[in-house]
């Protein structure tokens, strides 16, 4: 752009020069039969008329000065004379300024040759306070333009931001939720219709799955609970032989296990399904603690085990579902019994504020390995099974935390293999007489 304007400027003063020569050359060709005197009194007429900012002579062949009396300069340094065959440009220096100058030849019998010389100073000027300008201009246009730009791509990629958000927000729990879409007819509403046949697909096999396992959960139940009854018929025979005594408590113990497993998949898959949905109710959260305190006592008590429960600031009223409630507290504390040693310590304290009640179960017992921390809540894990543990499914965790997510409380661990554990589930708590949290 500088390049152009300042060739524009340059082509457009060369343009006025050879123009103004030409007007002499008519002037020149028009007075052709007139006599010398006549002649010179029409130049400098044209003369008087534009020589403003412009320097103008005619020269003849013999190299005399036609118009003397034109307000250039005496001492202007014209040009030596030299019979020119075409239009010739050049630049000239004259007390600090530069001249452009046009010797054009005037084709007439004598030759006259016409010399115009104009000021490059204007141009100049208007190319310093061009460039001026653009120095100011361009970073202020860069500026704005980055500025714009930021915008107007944020405001594109908006709605991309929107779409990533939401399929972030949706998880195996949510599966059924759908991103919002519009009618703008563009790339961003068929990717949003795409994620959503996307989220339908997965919707339907999770859902397919949980009900699988659901039924077969369901299914497995009579099964296992008729080996149970048929063991422990067997049992009742006063004549039973040892060695059908010790396999019949084994399977026995066994058919135990697994009916509490089949118990506990079926729960988390009728969970997955949404079919665990119950009306909350307000409950109370020291009795549900002190409950299962009472019942689970008698396990610490074969172990020696002291538990000691303390209350802070109750009640403490929470929306829930009761009967979750205290299989929350239960896993919790039948954990802490089965994973500390004989004669160990098991704490539950329950501290209720206004608005907040902390449980936390802590325990002197064998820990959980620090690596196993970040997965301790997800199904079917368990610690390394070397350690000598009592038996278990790997799902009380699981459902535990279930519980807690479905109530909004939280529900996490601090433990150290060398100290014990301690969990600790986090509950909003309510007014009951009113049912909007306190
Ligand atoms: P389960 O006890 O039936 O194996 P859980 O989901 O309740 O399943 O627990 C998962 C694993 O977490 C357990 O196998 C055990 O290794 C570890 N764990 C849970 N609670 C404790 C605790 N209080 N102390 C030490 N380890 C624990």
């Amino acid at each position: 752009m500088w390049c152009d304007l300042a060739y524009s400027l340059s082509r457009g003063r060369d343009r006025t020069l050879s123009r103004r020569a030409a007007r002499f050359a008519e002037v020149l060709k028009a007075a052709r039969d007139d006599t010398p005197e006549r002649r010179q009194a029409q130049l400098e007429k044209l003369a008087d008329a534009m020589s403003e900012g412009n320097l103008i002579e005619v020269f003849d062949i013999s190299g005399k000065r036609l118009l003397p009396r034109t307000p250039s300069p005496p001492d202007f340094p014209w040009p030596s004379l030299s019979v020119v065959a075409h239009e010739e440009y050049s630049n000239l220096e004259y007390r600090g300024r530069t001249f452009r100058l046009l010797k054009s030849p005037a084709r007439l019998n004598p030759q006259f040759v016409i010399v115009v010389a104009g000021q490059l100073e204007d141009n100049r000027n208007m190319m310093a306070r061009f460039t001026t300008g653009l120095i100011w201009a361009t970073p202020v246009m860069l500026a704005l333009s980055a500025l714009g730009g930021y915008f107007l791509s944020r405001r594109l990629l908006r709605p991309v931001a929107q779409i990533t958000a939401a399929l972030g927000s949706i998880s195996i729990g949510n599966l059924s939720r759908r991103l919002a879409t519009s009618n703008a007819g563009d790339e961003l509403q068929r990717l949003a219709e795409t994620c959503n046949e996307m989220l339908a697909r997965l919707d339907g096999a999770v859902d397919r799955i949980n009900r699988f396992t659901a039924d077969a959960s369901h299914e497995l139940r009579s099964p296992v609970a008729l080996i149970r009854t048929v063991a422990e018929y067997a049992l009742r025979n006063p004549n039973i032989d040892s060695v059908s005594k010790d396999a019949f408590e084994e399977i026995l113990a066994e058919s135990v296990e697994t009916a509490r497993l089949l118990e506990d998949m079926l729960t988390l898959a009728r969970a997955d399904a949404g079919q665990a949905n119950k009306a909350f109710e307000p409950v109370e959260l020291t009795e549900l603690v002190a409950d299962a305190c009472a019942r689970l006592r008698p396990l610490a008590e074969a172990k020696d085990q002291t538990v000691a429960a303390r209350t802070v600031g109750a009640p403490a009223w929470t929306s829930g579902d009761r009967a979750d409630l205290r299989r929350l507290f239960s896993i919790l504390l039948d954990n802490a019994i089965k994973y500390t040693p004989r004669r160990g310590r098991i704490e539950v304290e329950l501290t209720a504020t206004a608005s907040r009640a902390v449980l936390a179960v802590k325990d002197s017992g064998i820990g959980i390995p620090e690596a196993l921390l970040p997965r301790i809540f997800d199904r079917f894990v368990r610690a390394d099974p070397s350690r000598g543990e009592v038996n278990g499914t790997g799902l009380g965790l699981a459902i535990a935390k279930w519980i807690a997510d479905a109530h909004d409380a939280t529900l996490s661990v601090r433990s150290s293999e060398l100290e014990g554990s301690v969990f600790t589930a986090e509950f909003q708590l309510i007014d009951p007489t009113r049912t909007e949290p306190a």
